[in-house]
């Protein structure tokens, strides 16, 4: 096939600390590019790759190019030309070496830094922890000498667009970088480096910025890449810390990363359920020796068995003095007589196998990067991808690492309000989430006449409907959120009256007052503490109100699915008949399926995506190990489609089909054909087992063993396939720390919403209180917005025959499964 002219040259390198995430950054810029028309390469050992350049230009062929004789058009023909250079393997298995300046480099590539790489190349990479392609710190590149070879080596190698990922140094280098070039183009110009074709063909530098760092301390973006997998192995040790301390009644001081920003220490004491906290952007109040001793204490007085102290790497008291975790350690064994040691997490935070989290993000940060770059023009701004709530982002480089110092420089200046300011919301709400939920004082209450008696509940099954429409499952976070309102309620002065397996329970009478040690241990526990009842027969709503009025219920807290929802319409509409549903009544959303309408999020979805990752992971091992293998991978969602797509973008699958969109012959026949392509363009004997995820629910006929039959028998001598339920396991054993960090941070918000709802409720003569259809409300997360939407404003936005929302956000998801799974290339639609 002829090759035309690329539309751009894209170079992507990884630079600083290494994350979790950077490998699917690389896989997503290279096959965009090469989908959108460019040519692709890699930057070996981040910038210091750049100045070094390639050295050899005999080395600098190809390894490998397979030519095909393709009977057949395919949609995309640039990915046939871009199928594979050779040097995929090598990166991934490549023997190391020392060069002389100490840098650690991949032998067979000796004097190669800059490498063509095509389709095939960053195959299987999504999975893979650190980054494949090598980071370095460079200190060559700092000076302008070595930025000008880095801007010789690109022009020379012809290369006019470069993506780095990197943290708030690398990006800061990137923002140099691209301040200098047109000084560095004519200084190339002058000292007869390059031709003036040269200058001018290159005259422009197209860069974009993506944040691969394991502390989320880039400012103007939520997340960065590798921190959610960062804060899942911290959390992990947490868990593992947690019955040692148990057993021994001892106190554990865990420091954690990060120098000047406190998301991980911070996150990580909310997810854990630690008793105090050092991040350096809010010191603890003088002498912390104190007010940290006087927490403990009052934990250890309720009866807690076990202590956990977060220290942050960067942390210091007000006037700046590092506190170190073996000072905290001395303090309370000394003060308090605790039996205590210090864990140094170390680098165990940045490594191991990217969560779901860390493989979408960079994924649709990618996709942006590019977009970006094909955009760009001499008059726009480089830019940083980031992400805002739910949305992908572009913000200019240069404020982003502006705004970023910023934050650093209020810190050394001691202006912590000002540090505290610049972080974004979110962090100032888990924060004071974290206070909430921890604190044993009286500094929150409430005068007695505002305190109320809130019911918590986590209903799974809808009240009036046959047990066998009752589907979903606990999901992770439940019991985190539960913990979260239950400590609020305690510091408020509120009553938790928990009930016990649903409407069931309530009418049981199985209530009762949570206590603030009681649930200690519960924000790592999956399942349903409260317990859920499946098996709901018809019960009268008189009885329930009944029930209401006896425990003198002020609010109802739900936690729950598509269930919990319509029991709060039910509720809702029965106010007119039953004046106990005259109360404040929440909803958080809580499903694995993420199926309530509106919200973008459910408690659950992380963990369950998690959970699915790492069954695909395994089962795409087995399947290459078995070579010319499809698997196909049955999930659960209900008739919802969400954790299908997002797991299989995540997991790497090649197709996905979803309730919402169906199955039928003509989609199979197009796959079968998409499928025989694939296997037939491999390496012969060399080809990879690849992975097919299907939500239990997107068809009657076609089901998971159908698929399976079909692709067996259709695959002949190309590929075998077999199938597998995931059944249960999605419903993942321990929540995961961004389902537990949400819980709390809703389950606050929530809370608030009761407290004002009922304010507004006390204004009216209390035998005749009539509360309006906004008190029965469903907290959603609506892009960069959390709402309450009122139930009856939910109805709108409900299919309630398919239970789920009428409208997605994540629709757009499947066409890039297809994308990256290659399929959209290959079979012209
Ligand atoms: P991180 O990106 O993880 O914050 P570093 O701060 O070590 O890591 O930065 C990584 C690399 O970025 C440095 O080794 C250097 O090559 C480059 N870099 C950082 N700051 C600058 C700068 N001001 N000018 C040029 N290059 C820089």
């Amino acid at each position: 096939m002829a090759a035309s002219k690329p539309q751009m040259k894209i170079a992507v390198l990884t630079s600083g600390g290494d994350s979790a995430g950077m490998n699917a950054v690389v896989r997503a810029v290279v096959r965009i590019g090469i989908i959108k028309g460019c040519e692709t390469y890699i930057i070996r050992e981040g910038y210091e790759g750049l100045v070094r350049g390639n050295t050899h230009s005999q080395d600098t062929k190809p390894l490998c190019k397979t030519e095909f004789t393709l009977d057949y058009q395919v949609a995309i023909p640039q990915v046939i030309d871009n199928l594979r250079f050779g040097y995929g393997s090598l990166l991934k298995n490549g023997e190391g070496d020392i060069d002389e300046q100490g840098i650690a480099t991949t032998k067979t590539l000796k004097g190669k830094y800059i490498v063509r790489v095509g389709w095939d190349d960053v195959r299987s990479w999504l999975s893979e922890g650190g980054t494949l392609i090598g980071t370095a710190r460079s200190k060559t590149f700092r000076t302008h000498e070595g930025r000008l070879a880095a801007a010789r080596n690109l022009v020379l190698e012809g290369i006019n667009a470069l993506v780095v990922c990197g943290g708030d140094g690398s990006l800061t280098g990137a923002d140099v970088f691209r301040q200098e070039w047109p000084e560095l183009i004519s200084t190339l110009l002058k000292n007869g480096s390059i031709t003036s074709e040269d200058a001018n063909a290159y005259a422009h530098l197209k860069i974009v910025g993506l944040v691969g760092s394991i502390d989320n301390d880039m400012a103007l973006t939520d997340l960065t890449i590798g921190a959610p997998t960062a804060l899942q192995r911290i959390c992990e040790a947490i868990d593992n810390i947690n019955s040692t301390a148990i057993s021994h009644s001892r106190a554990f001081v865990l420091e954690v990363m990060g120098r000047h920003c406190g998301w991980l220490a911070l996150l990580a004491a909310v997810s854990g359920g630690a008793d105090y906290l050092f991040i350096p952007e809010k010191p603890p109040s003088d002498p912390w020796e104190e007010d940290m001793c006087q927490v403990i204490q009052q934990h250890r007085a309720a009866g807690k068995r076990k202590t956990l102290v977060i220290v942050a790497e960067g942390a210091h008291d007000a006037s700046l003095n590092p506190i170190r975790a073996e000072q905290v350690k001395t303090v309370l064994s000394e003060r308090l007589g605790l039996d205590s040691r210090v864990t140094t997490l170390g680098h165990t935070q940045r490594g191991g196998r990217p969560v779901a989290w860390d493989r979408i993000l960079p994924t649709l940060q990618g996709v942006e990067a590019v977009n970006a770059l094909l955009e760009a023009t001499p008059s726009t701004p480089s830019y940083m991808i980031g992400m805002r709530e739910n949305k992908i982002i572009r913000i200019p480089l240069v404020e982003a690492v502006n705004m970023t110092r910023a934050v650093a420089q209020a810190i050394n200046e001691k202006d912590f309000e000002k540090a505290m300011s610049l972080r974004d919301p979110e962090f100032i709400e888990i924060l004071g989430a974290f206070k909430a939920t921890s604190l044993l004082d009286d500094s929150f209450k409430l005068p007695a006449d505002k305190r109320l008696r809130i019911a918590i509940m986590h209903p799974k099954s809808l009240l009036w409907l046959r047990a066998s429409d009752s589907v979903g499952a606990p999901a992770g976070g439940m019991n985190a959120a539960t913990r979260a309102a239950a400590r609020y309620c305690i510091g408020r002065g509120h009553t938790p009256l928990a009930i016990h397996n649903g409407f069931r329970g309530l009418l049981d009478d199985k209530i009762d007052v949570l206590s603030w040690l009681r649930v200690d241990s519960w924000m790592s526990r999956g399942g349903s503490e409260l317990g859920t009842n499946r098996t709901q027969p018809d019960v009268s709503l008189g009885a329930v109100a009944t029930q209401f009025q006896k425990h003198e219920f002020d609010a109802l807290f739900l936690i729950g699915g598509f269930e919990a929802f319509t029991s709060l319409k039910i509720l809702e509409e029965a106010r007119v008949h039953y004046p106990a549903f005259h109360i404040p009544m929440v909803h958080l959303p809580a499903t694995i399926s993420n199926n309530v309408p509106l919200t973008e999020f459910s408690l659950g979805c992380d963990t369950s995506l998690n959970s699915l990752v790492d069954a695909c992971d395994a089962i795409k091992q087995s399947a290459s190990a078995s070579r010319n293998r499809v698997f196909v991978v049955e999930t659960q969602g209900g008739k919802c489609g969400y954790i299908a797509t997002m797991g299989a973008l995540a997991a790497g699958a090649v197709l996905v089909y979803t309730p919402e969109d169906g199955i039928n012959l003509d989609v199979l026949r197009n796959d079968v054909a998409f499928l025989k392509t694939r296997f037939s363009i491999d390496i012969k004997g060399e080809a990879e087992g690849r992975l097919v995820v299907r939500n239990e629910q997107s068809s009657k006929i076609y089901t998971t063993e159908v698929i399976s039959e079909i692709f067996k028998e259709e695959g002949h001598i190309l590929f075998d396939s077999r199938h597998a339920s995931l059944g249960h396991t999605l419903q993942g054993g321990i929540p995961s720390p961004l389902d537990r960090a949400r819980a709390v941070r809703l389950s606050m918000k929530c809370m608030a919403f009761i407290e004002s709802q009922a304010a507004k409720l006390a204004k009216q003569p209390e035998k005749k209180r009539r509360a309006t259809s906004d008190s029965a409300a469903v907290i959603t997360i609506q892009g960069s917005l959390i709402v309450f939407t009122p139930v009856r404003e939910m109805l709108q936005y409900a299919d309630m025959k398919n239970r789920r929302g009428t409208g997605t956000w994540w629709s757009g998801m499947k066409d890039l499964v297809e994308v990256f799974g290659g399929r959209t290339a290959l079979i012209p639609s």
